[in-house]
Parts: C-alpha cells; structure tokens; sequence
C-alpha cells in the first residue's frame, strides 16, 4: 500500500476519512517498497512480492482493520494488508 496510489485511487469526498485513519506506517513492512507497491497491480510477479511483504508485517492486523473500514468505492486497489485487491478496470476486463 503505496501512500501515492491510495490518494490517486480515492474519490475526494472519501480522502479525509482514508488519511485520518491510516494505520501507523513507521513500522509498516511497505514502507521502503513503493516500487513493487506501485507496481503490483500490473505486475503479477510484484502482487506476489507485495503480498510476502504484508504476511510479515508488524501492522498488518491494524491495516486489514483500516482497509475494512473505509468505505467500498474509497478502498485502494492493488495489495493491502496481504489482500490482492483488483482496480475497477481489471475487474472490468475480467468480467467483459
Ligand atoms: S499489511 Fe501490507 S499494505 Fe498493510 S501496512 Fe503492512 S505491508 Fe503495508
């Protein structure tokens, strides 16, 4: 979870509750990792990193609570608290 895609992937009317409410990042485990972060929605090999990383982090209880409380269309895609979470074009293109 990348702080640049989860801004750029939030409608502005959510952005406030999703900052307000971010877990801790000081520990995260993706904190020094926004390449494969960024990267893992396109790239399968980086989903796969991405998910390694939260399976190991410290925070990833606190995480998976703060992604489950943000609204539904206000939730990032991509990998999240070990989570592979499709954006609304690839779950579009899977179901056309
Ligand atoms: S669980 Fe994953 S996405 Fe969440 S803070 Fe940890 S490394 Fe980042």
């Amino acid at each position: 979870m990348s702080n640049r895609r989860i801004l750029g992937s939030v409608e502005p009317i959510g952005l406030l509750h999703v900052v307000a409410t971010m877990p801790d990042m000081a520990a995260a485990g993706c904190r020094d990792e926004w390449s494969t972060f960024d990267a893992a929605p396109y790239d399968e090999a980086a989903e796969l990193a991405a998910v390694n990383i939260c399976v190991r982090c410290p925070t990833r209880v606190q995480c998976r609570g703060w992604y489950e409380s943000l609204h539904p269309q206000d939730r990032p895609a991509g990998v999240v608290a070990g989570l592979i979470v499709p954006s609304r074009r690839r779950r579009a293109a899977a179901q056309s």
